[in-house]
């Protein structure tokens, strides 16, 4: 049963030291009682305190890996309902589903192609997770033989499914060292799937008729000894597989709810359209899977996934950054301008891709800015005229240019005068207020 915050307060210091970042013990407290800080962050907690407080300070949703050879896909440690009370902590893993029935080649070259795709997205790398090989043949050698194939080409983290343990038991042979997720564990066979798990320490999926016949399984299975749980709990449309992602969410959050405080599996690639898949994907990247098995993959559609993903788990306190530094876009001679912006991802991206497409060549000065946008930045008092000339110095941008010459973003037109003063060497131009208009702005006015 969950602390209050009143009982975890009677078991802290009571020094009001505010080492944890807040101003009083109970303020910590009721803190760690709604699950937004770590108990690690007061630094004077008693040993028998910390036992007393660990069913308190768990995370509501345990922490599952999936971890291959130089790979690791992880799902769980949540523990807000809304991405905006907090942050989303660990993105639900995106997996492509093969099957043991299928020709070899016809699943080397998917995986393949999958293993090849990467996206560049405001300066990260989205890729896909791993691969489900999910057995359809009924046959432990087919089943091995095509673990093998996926494995031979990609060093991903596998699932392997299916509700037959010697099957399973052949498939995990195949992954010998690492920490495949096995699915999965029913009413019939959770005793020897558990036994399976338990030896080779991997997380085990769980499928029960319904919640309460999966909390009940769950329970059987982590008396049995194993911890690391993955559940699905049904719902192959869209409606129920809302009701009970957000159902089972809102219990291990709201009511420290054990038997179903695990991450969820779904399988959008059951719909069998790939568009409802997409569909369905996206719901379950919002509402609240911890693993995503498609059947298909096509760029087209896994891009706007593999973003929706990285926005839906981007710490809403924490913009994305750029370094701040010169970049060289279209390979800047001495004479070309040097355009300034802030460390802003988004903005960073803006101004570089309408530079890079317009083939003209510039130096683009990135300042820290604390990643926000130029009139945020300017605004908070963190893109100013000083700190724009400290970044001219500091990245000695001097020695890179035979003309002085310094475009400030037209929206901070008003630092003209200033940075003229603080860089008196220096020509100084206001550009266009948005990226866009830049390209005609270099030819005309530069
Ligand atoms: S660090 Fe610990 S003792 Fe200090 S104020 Fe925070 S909870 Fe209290």
């Amino acid at each position: 049963m969950a602390l209050t915050g009143i009982q975890i307060y009677k078991l802290l210091p009571q020094t009001n030291c505010k080492e944890c970042g807040y101003p009083t013990c109970l303020a910590f407290a009721m803190k760690l009682a709604a699950k937004q800080v770590e108990l690690s962050a007061c630094p004077y907690v008693t040993p028998e305190a910390k036992t007393q407080l660990a069913e308190s300070s768990a995370p509501p949703i345990r922490l599952i890996s999936i971890k291959s050879d130089g790979y690791e896909a992880k799902a769980g440690n949540e523990v807000v309902l809304f991405r905006h009370d907090k942050t989303f902590y660990n993105k639900p893993g995106l997996f492509i589903r093969v099957y043991d029935n299928q020709p070899v080649d016809a699943i080397k070259a998917l995986v393949t192609e999958v293993n090849g795709y990467a996206v560049n997205y405001v300066g990260m790398d989205l890729t896909v997770d791993g691969f489900v090989v999910a057995s359809m043949a009924g046959d432990a050698n087919t089943f091995a033989a095509a673990v093998q194939a996926v494995r031979g080409i990609s060093k991903r983290p596998i699932i392997l499914m299916s509700r037959d343990v010697s099957i399973a038991r052949a498939g995990v042979n195949v992954l010998k060292g690492e920490t495949p997720l096995i699915y999965g564990a029913d009413a019939k066979n959770w005793e020897a799937f558990a036994d399976l798990a338990k030896e080779i320490k991997a997380s085990l999926g769980v499928i029960a008729g319904s919640l309460a016949e999966t909390a009940e399984l769950t329970d059987k299975i982590k008396a049995r000894g194993v911890e690391d749980l993955v559940i699905d709990p049904g719902g192959r449309d869209l409606g129920s597989g809302l009701a009970l992602g957000t159902t089972i969410r809102r219990l291990a959050i709201k009511k420290n709810y054990r038997p179903l405080g695990f991450p969820v599996i779904t399988f959008p690639g059951d719909a069998g359209d790939p568009g409802m898949e997409s569909v369905h994907a996206a719901q379950a990247i919002t509402k609240y899977a911890g693993f995503i098995v498609l059947d298909h993959f096509n760029p087209a559609t896994i891009y706007p996934l593999l973003v929706l993903r990285q926005n839906i788990y981007t710490d809403p306190q924490k913009p994305i950054q750029v370094q701040p530094g010169i970049y060289e876009i279209n390979a800047p001679k001495p004479e070309s301008p040097v355009l300034v912006t802030t460390n802003f991802s988004f903005t960073y991206f803006s101004v570089a891709n309408e530079v890079e497409g317009s083939g003209l060549p510039a130096w683009l000065l990135v300042t820290d800015a604390e990643g926000m946008s130029v009139l945020t930045a300017w605004a908070a008092g963190k893109f100013d005229a000083e700190r724009i000339a400290k970044a001219i110095k500091g990245f000695n941008v001097a020695d890179k240019v035979s003309r002085k010459r310094v475009v400030l973003p037209g929206h901070v037109a008003v630092l003209s005068g200033e940075l003229e003063g603080e860089l008196p060497d220096w020509e100084i131009r206001v550009g266009p207020r948005e990226a866009v208009d830049l390209p005609a702005f270099m030819k005309q006015a530069l």
